[in-house]
């Protein structure tokens, strides 16, 4: 069909994320994709940024994924997992388990990131109601996080970012604290630990979980913290009898320098999720993996089961390429390619800290953040970007980039360049 006149049928009729209807900005129409390279309608390659936000680790059409996408089609595209179960999926709980911090040993697959939260935060609600401990059923986080946006997952997104104001009575209204303090190499600031230690003591009889991103807090603000923060959580909740669920749905699979974030702080939660990389951008899927603590008090409960059962649960096709995805970057260094990545970025930013109306720039493992001072101009800052070859998707005050692991030291440079130009001109 012709290029104009499906970006007019989408304009009409698709819904984009966090995007008004009839839409407002025109999206760019993208017909393939290769390697770290996005090719547009108007024959325009762009060098992909964002991982098509945290998933695409090995870039797009790896032959290694498509061939095991090909070959588990042939087999089967999906069966129901009620009754049934497969080898794609018992290969990928049992990967799961054996990379994932030790103590995680049970894996529920989901369809999306938002979804296995859900199933995390029923995993420890349940677990308390089981143990007729009732009043245990809120949550408590810090500021600044993100989710999901289904609605238990936005009832601990950040409360302003999130507009709680506007979903006032209709979401569970759970314990917020101070976000941590910034910057993952500054000292552990022991005022803060003890705000953590009061806040969780005074709630300890209302709350189910502490849920938070570790190391770094993705879309709710791109903020990294010192990793004693997640040592702190985790003692302070095992001495009140408040479980801990770590999302790392964005941090997982080595973005952050270590396969999984908690790994920075040694720290085992009892329920962690999973999703975006799990199957290097190709398909959705999650996982919420919790101890057998967790599940043998679900077990033990009035009502023995955990009551959820997404339809397209362990889905083969998505199986089957996280299994080659996990695969492909273990077989890799994919610490030494996070860490050039790192090293490209921190060099190519470099020059944006002096720019007018730049408040900061930060980058860990393969993550590289310019934040302004305003918010962005984001239609400005994605001209700006798409003219220097880069596709980025700022929001908020924030420019940022998490390229795929595949990117060369000339593909790093280009997009810290256009990070750079479009902080310049935004
Ligand atoms: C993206 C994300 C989610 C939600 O995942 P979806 O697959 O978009 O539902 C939850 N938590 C974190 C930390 C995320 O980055």
């Amino acid at each position: 069909m012709d290029p104009a006149k499906l970006l007019a049928l989408d304009a009409r009729h698709v819904w984009h994320p966090y995007a008004p209807m009839p839409g407002r900005v025109e999206p760019l129409l993208v017909t393939d994709a290769s390697g770290v390279r996005l090719r547009l309608a108007d024959g325009r390659e762009l060098v992909d940024g964002m991982s098509s936000w945290w998933a695409a680790i090995h870039g797009y059409r790896h032959p290694v994924l498509d061939a095991a996408l090909a070959e588990q089609a042939g087999r089967m595209s999906h069966v129901m997992f009620g009754g049934l179960t497969h080898e794609p999926a018992i290969r990928l709980a049992t990967k799961l388990v054996e990379l994932t911090p030790p103590g995680l040993e049970h894996v529920f697959l989901c369809d999306s990131g938002s979804v296995s939260v859900e199933v995390a935060v029923k995993m420890c609600l349940q677990y308390w109601q089981s143990l007729g401990r009732k009043g245990k059923r809120r949550l408590l986080t810090w500021r600044g996080g993100y989710h999901g946006d289904t609605f238990h997952p936005m009832s601990v997104c950040d409360p302003d970012d999130g507009m709680h104001s506007l979903w006032r009575g209709v979401l569970p209204e759970q314990v917020f604290v101070p976000e941590p303090p910034g910057g993952f190499g500054a000292p552990v600031d022991g005022s803060y630990v003890d705000m953590l230690a009061r806040e969780i003591e005074e709630h300890a009889d209302e709350l189910a979980a502490v849920i938070v991103e570790p190391v770094v807090q993705g879309a709710g603000g791109m903020r990294f913290h010192n990793p004693g923060y997640l040592r702190a959580l985790r003692e302070l909740t095992r001495a009140h009898d408040v479980l801990l669920i770590f999302d790392e749905i964005a941090t997982g699979f080595g973005r952050t320098g270590a396969l999984f974030a908690a790994g920075h702080a040694g720290v085992t939660p009892d329920v962690l999720c999973l999703g975006k990389a799990l199957t290097g951008g190709y398909l959705t899927m999650a996982a919420a993996l919790c101890t057998p603590e967790v599940a043998g008090g679900i077990s033990r409960g009035e009502l023995p089961v955990l009551a959820h059962g997404p339809t397209f649960m362990g889905n083969p096709l998505a199986s089957a390429v996280a299994n080659a995805s996990i695969d492909l970057l273990l077989d890799h260094d994919w610490q030494g390619a996070v860490r050039r990545i790192e090293t490209g970025l921190r060099e190519g930013l470099s020059g944006a800290v002096d720019l007018p109306g730049v408040a900061d720039v930060r980058v860990l493992g393969a993550i590289g953040v310019v934040q302004l001072d305003h918010d962005v101009d984001m239609a400005a800052a994605t001209k700006v970007a798409t003219e220097r070859g880069v596709w980025l998707r700022p929001f908020r005050d924030l420019i940022y980039a998490m390229p795929p692991y595949v990117c060369t030291d000339a593909e790093v440079r280009t997009i810290a360049a256009a990070m750079t130009a479009a902080a310049a001109g935004a």
